[in-house]
């Protein structure tokens, strides 16, 4: 087939990333971007030679008013398409479903819709094979995300009788400026939380237990990981090379200086390609420990980036565009300059 036809509908933290994601890729082109009202956003995307496509309550009028042309509406953008991936706001996605629905039109959803607003929920390394000919792919959240990532890790090579992790979140991305706290730590009074059964989605028989809390900090969020192992290895050496030789990881070592998430941002800051995004999972050498059956390690996750290369992924399952999920991931990796192991 040719290319596939991808529109980006929500054009925010997520969907610009996607959106330039997609560009990169030999296999896909970008129809255009449903965007709702002008901004500076906007004003990059147009400079890109984006189509900018009117979504949600948006008029032409506004966008006018801001200098910038549109070409048509979300629902042109959509017939336009073989696939949407949705960006909305929370909840918004499951709405704008009806009209891809409508359409015939396939459909990605992201981690702030609930499971059921598609067929099957997706992470590359779990089960890339699952999501062949889906009309429609919910991409789990961020830190869903890095806790199924790590587990495609840890399941098969050393099984795990229980997994507790800890979730320190981030308060907010860094462009809100509406969201906090700026001064405390919160805990989030769902015990357990959410994230084990959204983890449960990938890894139905996986026992796991996640708790969470909000920082003040827009630079990542942190998982505590305590893993109680059915075939433990003699020590964490096997464990940081494990990871270390998977793809959509990156283990710093105890000379690199990498204390916390600032200098691993600053880090993907230095790197030479495109945004300072850091889309793989970050270990440390130094935070990770076997104790008998239980491993502990600690990882980061750059909740702004890491489902970019998942997005890009799910669209070549659903389209049959690569043989396997490994196969998918070097393509992603090597236009996103992912460093691949
Ligand atoms: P965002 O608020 O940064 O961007 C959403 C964009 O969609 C905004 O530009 C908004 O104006 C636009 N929009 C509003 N109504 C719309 C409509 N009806 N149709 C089209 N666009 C509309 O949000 P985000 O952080 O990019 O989150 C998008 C999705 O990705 C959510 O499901 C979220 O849970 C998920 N997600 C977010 C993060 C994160 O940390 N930001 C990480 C992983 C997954």
């Amino acid at each position: 087939m040719g290319k596939v036809k991808v529109a980006v509908n929500g054009y925010g933290t997520i969907g610009k990333r996607v959106a330039d994601a997609v560009t990169l890729q030999p296999d896909m082109e970008l129809v255009g971007i449903g965007k709702t009202r002008p901004s500076y956003e906007a004003v990059r995307a147009a400079e890109r030679g984006y189509r900018i496509f009117i979504a949600g309550s948006g008029t032409k009028a506004d966008f006018a008013a801001a200098g910038l042309a549109t070409a048509g509406t979300a629902e042109e953008m959509i017939a336009a398409a073989d696939v949407v991936v949705d960006c909305a706001p929370d909840k918004i996605g499951r709405e704008n479903g009806k009209k891809y629905q409508a359409a015939g039109v396939r459909a990605i959803f992201q981690g702030g819709e609930k499971s059921d607003v598609a067929e099957m929920s997706f992470n590359a390394l779990a089960n890339f094979d699952r999501a062949r000919d889906r009309k429609t792919v919910r991409v789990v959240s961020c830190n869903t995300t890095g806790l199924a990532r790590a587990a495609s890790v840890v399941v098969p090579h050393w099984g795990v009788e229980s997994w507790e992790a800890t979730i320190v979140r981030r308060a907010a991305d860094p462009s809100e400026s509406n969201r906090g706290p700026i001064n405390g730590i919160v805990p989030t009074f769902q015990l357990p939380s959410h994230h084990g059964p959204d983890v449960r989605t990938i890894f139905p028989d996986l026992r796991t237990a996640t708790t969470a809390m909000v920082v003040p900090t827009t630079l990542m969020h942190v998982h505590v990981n305590h893993v109680r192992l059915t075939r433990p290895p003699a020590d964490a050496t096997a464990v940081f090379q494990r990871f270390r030789s998977t793809p959509r990881f990156h283990v710093f070592a105890p000379w690199e200086h990498v204390d916390g998430t600032p200098q691993v941002m600053e880090f993907a800051r230095d790197r030479p390609n495109g945004r300072p995004d850091m889309m793989e999972n970050v270990l440390w050498e130094a935070g990770i420990r076997v104790d008998g059956p239980d491993l502990y390690f600690f990882q980061a996750i750059h909740q702004e980036s890491i489902v970019v290369p998942e997005n890009i992924d799910a669209i070549r399952a659903m389209f049959g565009l690569a043989e396997d999920g490994a196969t998918s991931i070097a393509m992603t990796d090597k236009a996103l300059s992912i460093p691949h192991p």
